[in-house]
């Protein structure tokens, strides 16, 4: 038998194996460093944690994350109304404001429809986004979502339960098979100033 890290640092090697992107390998370096840079790294990270997981939660009117119950950019008068522009997830949002073109507000879906998963419009925030176009006014919906098949069939099925509304989509830019939170800030502005009719 070997004498690998005590079983408090395994537990935590585990914890963080679980994130997107980081396997075992990956992980065990990680709390490794993290380790190496307690007073500097890890303490700050538990603290800001501890801070974050007690405060953060789901915007109710559009699903962004923020730390009160309506986002600072449902909240934000100066942001213009009448258009909103629809995400996959949060991250797709944040890849949005990171791009700085877009003076709206959002509605966050939280996935795509899909036939294999069994996902359908009440699944995601579909019933939402519809609710809003009318008690906001809306004048454009505005789809960045996926090149993905699944995403180009919630494209079409959003735009079939707004008639009367423009529905426009993201054009030129967005590869094929490409997720926003991928693109870079100019191919974002690209493909939002070329969007499209639906
Ligand atoms: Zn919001």
């Amino acid at each position: 038998m070997t004498d690998g890290p005590s079983e408090d640092i395994e537990a935590l090697i585990d914890l963080m194996a679980r994130l997107p992107g980081l396997g075992p390998r990956s992980a065990r370096r990680a709390v490794l460093h993290l380790i190496q840079k307690r007073g500097k790294l890890m303490l700050p990270l538990a603290q800001a944690m501890q801070a974050v997981g007690s405060t953060a939660r789901e915007c109710l009117n559009c699903g962004n994350i923020g730390t009160s119950d309506i986002c600072g950019i449902c909240d934000n008068p100066k942001r213009a109304s009448g258009q909103i522009c629809v995400v996959e997830d949060v991250a797709d949002l944040w890849a949005m404001e990171r791009a700085n073109v877009f003076s709206g507000r959002y509605h966050v879906l939280g996935g795509t429809l899909s036939a294999l998963d069994a996902i359908g419009p009440e699944d995601l925030r579909i019933p939402k986004l519809l609710d809003r176009v009318i008690t906001e006014e809306i004048t454009e919906v505005i789809l960045a979502l996926s090149a993905t098949i699944d995403g180009q069939t919630t494209a079409h099925y959003i735009a079939d339960q707004l008639p009367g509304v423009s529905v426009t989509s993201l054009a030129q830019g967005v590869p094929v098979g490409g997720e926003l939170d991928y693109l870079d800030d100019g191919t974002i502005t690209a493909a939002l100033k070329a969007r499209r009719s639906l």
